[in-house]
């Protein structure tokens, strides 16, 4: 059985003040839950998770990590640098990356390879649109968004990553995939990962996101093939976030 998983991916939310509340809040509430859990949080709040988290369990990350080391790429964060500030995760390829800022499957491929070679355990998001789910692109989407990492990645690495299912129409939408159709996309990618090699299949824990909720997050997460979630907006509130780490 693979543990749960439950990550708050904060986005672009937070200030001192409002993150003083909310992580104290979260790591009060986590008692003895047996999920693992973790928050995304923007790059500047590192040093505060750093500084507050150490010794609970609560893990941090941050939600984007540069392909390059280090040297002259002004604005980027260098994998080295989360590692620096005690990071466990670092989400990769977020639809809105992937939407705002152009990043390829190549490009995405390459930050969970930074990533990983720092230590880090990459979450690797892949989703497909609506208009994609429409015209039924949906497996061949995904598909392609994991193989260009498969392909990247050397032997067992694979067995190191996360994978975060988010159909990107469900994404803050308030519209969530149905459990039924969500366990359909991580059973193909779960088989996916059977092909590179049993071990991957077997370890990688295959988290849903979008619009996941304490009054969905149960049902979702009792799939065979969901193995967590990857919370946005319900990340933003403790109460909401300890109900869906509660539930998993
Ligand atoms: P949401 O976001 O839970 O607000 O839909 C999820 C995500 O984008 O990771």
């Amino acid at each position: 059985m693979r543990p749960k998983l439950v990550v708050g991916n904060w986005k672009m939310n937070g200030s001192r003040a409002n993150n003083a509340t909310l992580l104290a809040g979260i790591v009060e509430g986590l008692g003895n839950g047996k999920a693992n859990a973790a928050v995304c949080v923007p790059a500047p709040y590192l040093q505060q998770c750093a500084d507050t988290l150490a010794g609970s369990k609560l893990a941090w990350g941050a939600q984007d990590v540069s392909i390059h080391a280090s040297g002259a790429y002004t604005g980027e964060v260098a994998a080295s640098m989360l590692v620096d500030f005690a990071c466990r995760y670092v989400i990769v390829g977020h639809s809105e990356r992937r939407a705002y800022h152009g990043e390829t499957d190549q490009q995405v491929a390459q930050k969970a390879l930074a990533a990983l070679n720092a230590g880090l355990t990459p979450i690797v998001c892949v989703g497909e649109t609506l208009a994609q789910r429409e015209a039924e692109q949906t497996n061949a989407v995904v598909g392609k968004q994991l193989s260009a990492v498969l392909e990247l990645l050397d032997g067992d690495a694979v067995e190191r990553i996360v994978v975060a299912y988010e159909p990107v129409w469900a994404i803050g939408t308030g519209k969530t995939a149905t459990p039924a159709m969500a366990q359909e996309v991580h059973a193909q990618l779960r088989g996916q990962l059977r092909e590179r090699s049993a071990g991957a299949a077997e370890k990688v824990a295959i988290l849903y996101g979008g619009s996941m909720k304490p009054d969905n997050a149960q049902e979702l997460m009792s799939q065979a093939d969901i193995d967590g979630g990857l919370i946005g907006g319900a990340a933003l509130k403790a109460a909401d976030f300890l109900a869906i780490i509660h539930a998993a």
